[in-house]
C-alpha cells in the first residue's frame, strides 16, 4: 500500500505553486480539464488551484515515502501512550478517592467477612487464610501517607506519560528524547515485573517498549546515532519533491547557461 496515497486519500492533496518561474513550470501543467498542480506528497498531478502558494523556501516539508512511515509509526506510539496516562491518571485519581473514604470500606470489610464466614466454611473455603483477602486486608490497611504517595506516583507517572504522548505526537524531536529516555528507564521495572509472574500482558508490553527504544535510535538517528540529527534532516530534504524539483531545475539552468557560453 502506498503510504502517500493513503493519506492524500484522507487529508487531500498538497498541491503547493511557488513563485519562482523555473519550479512552477515543473510542478504545473496545463490539461484539457485546465490547471493541473503537482501534490508535495503522492507526486499526482491534482486538477484544480493550488492549496498554497509562496516562495518555494517557505513551502511546507511535506512528509512522505519514509518520513510519513515514521510519524505515523510515532503518532501510534503516542496513543498508545496517551491511552495508558489517562488510565494511570484514573487509577490516581481512584486511589485518592479510596483514601478518603477509607474508613468506611475498612468498617464494611471487618464487618462483613466475618458474616460470609457460616457460608464460606460450608464451601469448605478457609476465608481468613485466603490470599485474595488477605491482599484487600493489605489495602484497605494501608497506611494513609503510604495511599497518598501512590496517588502521587500515579499522578506523576500519568502526566509523564501525556508529555511523551504530545511530544510524539507533535513528531518533536524533543519529544523522541523524551520518549526514549523514559521508555528506557521504565525497561528494568518491567523486566522486573516479568521475573515475578509472566504474563502477555507484561511480554507485549515490554516488547512494543524495547521495539521503541530501538526505533527511535536508529530510525530517528537520536544521540548522534547513524549521523544524528543532521543526517536525519538531510534525508528529510531529499525526499522533499519539492527540493528534489527545485535541484533539477537549478541543473537544466545550469547546462543551459554551459551551452551559452560553450
Ligand atoms: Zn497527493
Amino acid at each position: 500500500m502506498d503510504l502517500n496515497l493513503w493519506v492524500c486519500g484522507r487529508r487531500g492533496h498538497l498541491t503547493y505553486a511557488p513563485v519562482e518561474d523555473d519550479l512552477r513550470a515543473r510542478l504545473h501543467a496545463e490539461t484539457a480539464l485546465g490547471a493541473a498542480w503537482r501534490c508535495l506528497r503522492c507526486g499526482d498531478f491534482v486538477l484544480g488551484e493550488p492549496r498554497m502558494a509562496g516562495p518555494a523556501a517557505d513551502a511546507p516539508l511535506v512528509p512522505r515515502g519514509r518520513a510519513l512511515r515514521d510519524a505515523i509509526i510515532l503518532r501510534l506510539l503516542a496513543l498508545e501512550r496517551f491511552t495508558k496516562g489517562l488510565l494511570v491518571l484514573a487509577a490516581g485519581y481512584g486511589v485518592i478517592q479510596f483514601r478518603d473514604s477509607r474508613d468506611a470500606i475498612q468498617r464494611a470489610f471487618h464487618e462483613d467477612i466475618p458474616l460470609l464466614k457460616p457460608f464460606t466454611d460450608k464451601i469448605g473455603w478457609n476465608l481468613e487464610n485466603s490470599t485474595i483477602v488477605e491482599t484487600i486486608r493489605r489495602v484497605v490497611e494501608a497506611r494513609s501517607d503510604t495511599l497518598l504517595w501512590v496517588a502521587i506516583a500515579l499522578i506523576v507517572y500519568g502526566v509523564l506519560q501525556l508529555v511523551e504522548g504530545t511530544g510524539l505526537w507533535l513528531l518533536k524531536r524533543w519529544g523522541e528524547y523524551f520518549a526514549l529516555i523514559a521508555t528506557s528507564l521504565g525497561l528494568p521495572i518491567e523486566i522486573y515485573e516479568l521475573t515475578e509472574r509472566i504474563t502477555w500482558f507484561r511480554i507485549a508490553a515490554l516488547v512494543i517498549n524495547v521495539a521503541a527504544v530501538v526505533y527511535l535510535l536508529v530510525a530517528k538517528r537520536l544521540f548522534g546515532v547513524r549521523g544524528g540529527h543532521a543526517a536525519y534532516e538531510a534525508e528529510r530534504h531529499e525526499m522533499s519533491l519539492l527540493e528534489v524539483e527545485h535541484a533539477a531545475a537549478r541543473q537544466t539552468a545550469d547546462e543551459r547557461t554551459s551551452v551559452a557560453a560553450g
